[in-house]
């Protein structure tokens, strides 16, 4: 679908969201990536739901990019003999390992290695951190804690540890069931929750095997610490503002946000900003004002993506929590104060030949009357540096491989298209124009830049720039390859 914006919108199925009818509009208003959050729905919904995509898919002969996110290592209570208790604040309050169920007084927390790091002053926050649990003493098989702020817990509530960097695997066994099952389905994206060291990432590149890039959640403290590193490791970063505002103080969300999306720009990996972007929206067909301005801050901020979770997959509006978004995205594009941030935010990375030509296409396209940037590419890369420009003119990106083309769903500006395996320059530009002219970016009278590597084939090999008429008779005319 040829969307009237650069920045790309994911959105999470779900209960709400898992129809054929459904997930044809949400892609129609706008979703670009549909995120499978493995957290919840059984294999057979997830698999259900990966089919409807893949169909919509074919139906619209679109592109469609899919994310599964793994559960992760989170940490949760056992069950309460009443389902639920209240703690009071100010009162004492025991996790330990007994297979009793809970009480007003204790409650199972069945994670031995938790108890083996833990250690007197740590918190403990339960509940997406509205309980709060300050440890006074513990043992191999317990902590005695202090609730300093009360309320209600029950069965099998989430835990967060923040001060500790918990000795836990990256992925549990339910992980790596999951991991196995959507990379058999066929994903794009793999997300991984609560990384918090580079090894995570590498453990699970390792299970997946190049079936889908990895993309890492940045939600706990050490991974904020680590991020450069995790950078490095991971193909795309989303900014978990969920856990990590639980984690850490939610004031402390706001510029780890700005200054992840800065260095995955620069880095010339997607990255999306995520959860309780317009959060009322699960009850309401209108967003609060704050709602907006949030979505709308991440734009400018430069972010390749932003994602709905609960508005889409278990709302009452996925399609209007879509096209919110979607009307944002434009609203915020066409401010002149948007070009402005994204240009004086422009990282003049010039590494390598490849850095130096999408940089040069860019400057081309923005000195004269250019209707697109058109690159070829076969791992992606060259589309994501051409995207790290931030052009104003749209990307077009043509590769022969389907997995590419999914996977580049997610990054900002990119218009991504099949081509057949290419062997000569002039075949390339010839598709390039063609190309730009049926999907509506230009017309018989126009120009674009072409950017590719020739031979072809050869990954990093990005070395030739042509300006290049869109008319075929003038291609022919002009090219003497
Ligand atoms: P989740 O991750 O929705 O899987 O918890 C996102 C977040 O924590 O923000
Ligand atoms: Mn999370």
């Amino acid at each position: 679908m040829k969307r009237q914006r650069n920045t790309k919108i994911v959105a999470t199925l779900g209960p709400a969201s898992s129809d054929h009818q459904m997930i044809r509009k949400l892609h129609e208003s706008g979703a670009d990536v549909f995120r499978l959050n493995m957290s919840h729905g059984s294999h057979e919904e997830i698999r259900e739901r990966h089919r409807i995509i893949r169909e919509v898919e074919k139906e619209l002969d679109s592109t469609i990019g899919i994310l599964a996110d793994l559960q992760g290592p989170k940490l949760r209570v056992g069950v309460f003999a009443n389902d639920s208790e209240e703690l009071a604040e100010g009162a004492r309050f025991r996790l330990d390992l007994s297979d009793e169920p809970g009480t007003q007084d204790r409650v199972t927390l069945p994670h031995p290695e938790i108890f083996a790091v833990l250690e007197a002053g740590a918190n403990l926050l339960v509940n997406d951190g509205k309980i709060r649990l300050k440890v006074l003493d513990c043992g191999a098989d317990f902590a005695e804690c202090e609730v300093i702020a009360g309320g209600t817990i029950s069965n099998r509530k989430g835990v967060n540890v923040p001060d500790v960097v918990l000795p836990l695997a990256a992925l549990s066994e339910k992980d790596r069931k999951d991991l196995e099952f959507v990379c058999q389905l066929g994903i794009d994206w793999l997300a991984l929750s609560f990384v918090q060291r580079p090894e995570d990432v590498a453990e699970a590149r390792d299970l997946a095997q190049g079936r889908a890039a990895i993309l890492s959640k940045i939600e706990k403290p050490a991974a904020v610490k680590a991020f450069d590193e995790i950078l490095e490791v991971s193909d795309g970063i989303m900014v978990a503002r969920g856990d990590l505002g639980v984690e850490l103080p939610v004031q402390a969300v706001p510029p780890i946000q700005k200054r992840l999306i800065r260095k995955c720009r620069a880095a010339a990996k997607p990255v999306i900003v995520a959860t309780q972007m317009l959060e009322s929206m699960i009850e309401s067909p209108m967003p609060t004002r704050a709602e907006v301005s949030d979505v709308a801050a991440a734009i400018y901020e430069g972010t390749d993506a932003v994602m709905l979770s609960a508005e889409s997959a278990a709302g009452q509006y996925p399609v209007e929590a879509v096209t919110t978004m979607d009307k944002v995205a434009q609203e915020v594009e066409s401010d002149p104060t948007y070009r402005e941030v994204i240009e004086a935010s422009r990282n003049n990375v010039k590494g390598s030949v490849a850095d130096g030509i999408v940089a040069a296409a860019r400057e081309i396209a923005e000195t004269t009357d250019i209707k697109a940037i058109c690159c070829f590419t076969q791992s992606g890369t060259t589309a994501l540096i051409t995207a790290r420009e931030r052009p104003r003119v749209p990307i077009i990106a043509l590769t022969p491989l389907r997995g590419t083309a999914r996977k580049l769903a997610l990054s900002w500006g990119v218009n991504c298209y099949m081509t057949a395996e290419l062997e000569r320059f002039k075949q390339a530009v010839v598709n390039a124009a063609r190309t730009a002219r049926s999907k509506g970016f230009a017309t018989e009278a126009d120009q674009i830049v072409v950017a590719a590597g020739v031979p072809f084939n050869q990954p990093g090999t990005t070395n030739i720039l042509r300006v290049a008429p869109c008319e075929e008779r003038l291609i022919y005319a002009s090219d003497p390859e």
